[in-house]
């Protein structure tokens, strides 16, 4: 879903959360200003992937999108949003990292907002043909699956478990299905 709105939310309510900035070799979409992403051509890209310059990065619908290791000086929590091969690899990197799974309520949600934010004929198709294998791996790998049905409620209850987190830290056997 970009980097949408639940995230916008999470760090525009919790000062403790700070939202990572993602480089990504894709265009930037009408209504995309640059701040979004760092946009980068595949050779900047497939350059810093050398440098050791990513915490992770995946391909996805072909193209490349990665997280910036974060500053070691940056004392709030980093909020990471991303998909399932990148979060796979965070899980390997920190498993005490909390991964949130976030789903639309349906595929003809899902449909409608890829297609609300203007994304082609072609792209909705292979997005949504994409996504039983990508839920898959995702319900296998996240503590927490939130059910994004209302943006308001998705974005309290995920504030609520990070409050509950820093109070007492994961343990590896939570999982948890919430309807936002
Ligand atoms: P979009 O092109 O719609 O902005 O993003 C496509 C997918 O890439 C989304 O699922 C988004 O969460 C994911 N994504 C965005 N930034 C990153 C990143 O840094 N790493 C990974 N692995 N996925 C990302």
């Amino acid at each position: 879903m970009g980097k949408g709105t639940i995230a916008s939310r999470l760090v525009a309510e919790d000062d403790r959360l700070s939202l990572s900035r993602s480089w990504t070799t894709r265009a930037p979409r009408a209504g995309e200003h640059g701040d979004e992403y760092v946009f980068v051509t595949r050779e900047a890209f497939e350059a810093a992937i050398d440098d050791g310059f990513f915490l992770e990065w995946a391909q996805f619908q072909g193209n490349l999108y990665g997280t910036p290791r974060p500053d070691p000086h940056v004392v709030r929590d980093v909020l990471l949003e991303i998909e399932v091969q990148g979060a796979e690899q965070v899980r390997r990197e920190h498993p005490d990292a909390a991964i949130f799974l976030v789903l639309a309520p349906s595929m003809e949600q899902l449909e409608q907002r890829l297609r609300g934010r203007g994304d082609g004929d072609e792209h909705v198709q292979r997005r949504l043909a994409s996504t039983p294998s990508e839920l898959a791996r995702g319900r296998a790998l996240a503590d927490y699956v939130i059910i994004n049905d209302d943006l308001e409620r998705a974005t309290r209850q995920i504030l609520s478990i990070l409050e509950g987190l820093r109070r007492s830290p994961r343990t590896p056997s939570t999982k948890e299905t919430t309807h936002g």
